[in-house]
């Protein structure tokens, strides 16, 4: 037979605060400052994207991750045939 007794732990956490993004196909790069909230709507002049490719195609199984700044994403869409739905001139 055990007994036990009651003991306090204090878990210690950590978080990664982004500190910058740049933009993988012009490299301009934004410094992120402040508390979280402020680095998210800082960084909100990129998007973000992750692709994967499956078994048969030129990529095989390969994962990407990528970013690109409002200006570079504006440029590749306006390239695009077929415009995306919602996408206004700006
Ligand atoms: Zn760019």
């Amino acid at each position: 037979m055990r007994k036990y007794e009651k003991k306090e732990i204090t878990k210690v956490e950590r978080a990664y605060l982004e500190t910058s993004i740049t933009c993988n196909k012009c490299g301009k790069t934004k410094q992120l400052e402040g508390e979280d909230y402020e680095r998210e709507w800082q960084s909100n002049v990129f998007q973000s994207f992750t692709t994967h490719f499956g078994y048969g195609t030129r990529h095989d199984t390969e994962k990407w991750n990528f970013d690109l700044c409002e200006d570079c994403l504006t440029e590749l869409v306006r390239s695009f045939k077929h415009l995306p739905d919602g996408f206004r001139e700006g």
